[in-house]
């Protein structure tokens, strides 16, 4: 058997707005294991959630004390809700980035962030009796966040983590969320990617007030950096493992680039707001969550070309931003030429 089939994954049920199921990932560190991601804090349930985590440990032949370290890829409550609980249960210690500070101050005062969302929302022409319902998207998380706690072991990125004997590089790659991180072992060529490089689903880019100026070139370059160490398997957040990613990569570069293209054509047409993008986009966008994804991830395809310089915002009489094109050069992506 292959080294890399030490590496066990546990998939749990999370259920929140359209998200199904997360992974964990166990990786055997001397006598304890250091677990990659750790799903949500079930309120629900008498265990809180615990179950499926121990029974995925005792699969691998561990307890859920043997738990010395958490790696969080990134602050999302599907990847880090249970965290807090299983550093009370084990003294584990948990290695985040540094930024994701932003998430737990976000989790510590989640009036403010959406005040601050419904602001946003506002500026952008969200009706007023549309606002409330998709500031609310972290209202419906929160209940699955156990606790805040911030990251005993802050990563930077470009450091190095020794796990039962293998190197795991910590690479930061900013764009699904700030304080992202992705796990990369050069000797197994295996990558744990968190939600920045998924099967089946272009992971989405949002933009948030505070948070990222320009989320998405964050993300088309720290794509274009994985592709780049060239991974042979994927360890990815949700869904199953896959090899060979290159050209799952250039699909997910293909894709964000046609969005951007088509965003900055209807500029080009006509000035817009935000919100009439978002219809042009996603016109199905029915439920809650995805409208208010819909709109995220508009105004981060609208703030990479704004900082290529190609659009600008200005106000309309009644109050909302619109954009429209200040010039027609072409678009810089040669950052997501394949290298
Ligand atoms: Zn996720």
């Amino acid at each position: 058997m292959s080294e890399a089939a030490e590496i066990s994954r546990i998939v749990l049920p999370v259920g929140v707005n359209a998200v199904e199921t997360v992974n964990c990932y166990v990786l055997p560190d001397g006598d304890r294991v250091t677990v990659v991601d750790c799903g949500v804090w079930r309120p629900d349930l008498p265990d809180g959630g615990l179950a499926a985590l121990e029974a995925g440990l005792h699969g691998a032949g561990y307890g859920l004390t043997d738990v010395g370290r958490i790696v969080v890829t990134h602050a999302h409550i599907d990847h880090y809700g249970l965290a807090g609980r299983v550093m009370e249960l084990t003294g584990a210690e948990l290695a985040m980035h540094a930024l994701t500070d932003l998430d737990c101050e976000k989790y510590r005062h989640p009036d403010t962030a959406r005040a601050r969302r419904r602001d946003t929302y506002a500026d952008h022409g969200v009706s007023e009796a549309e606002r409330g319902d998709l500031a609310h998207h972290l209202t419906r998380w929160l209940p699955y966040l156990h606790s805040v706690v911030e990251a005993s072991h802050r990563l930077r990125g470009g450091e190095e983590l020794t796990v039962g004997g293998d190197a795991w590089q910590i690479v930061h790659t900013p764009g699904h969320s700030l304080g992202h991180v992705c796990l990369w072992s050069p000797a197994r060529k295996t990558l744990l990617s968190g939600d920045h490089l998924l099967p089946g689903i272009t992971p989405p880019v949002t933009f948030e007030r505070g948070f990222d100026a320009d989320p998405l070139r964050s993300y088309l370059t720290s794509l274009r950096a994985i592709a780049d160490l060239r991974p042979q398997t994927v360890l990815p957040g949700h869904g199953t493992p896959f090899g060979e990613p290159q050209g799952r990569i250039e699909a997910i570069l293909r894709t964000k680039v046609r969005r951007l293209e088509k965003i900055r054509r209807a500029i080009g047409q006509q000035p817009r707001s935000i919100v009439e993008l978002a219809d042009l986009l996603v016109a199905k966008a029915v439920l809650a969550h995805q409208r208010q994804l819909a709109i995220n991830e508009t105004l981060a395809h609208v703030a990479y070309l704004r900082w290529s310089g190609v659009v600008e915002r200005r106000t309309r009489p009644d109050g909302v931003y619109e954009w429209y094109a200040t010039a027609d050069t072409p678009l810089d992506v040669t950052a997501l030429a394949a290298s």
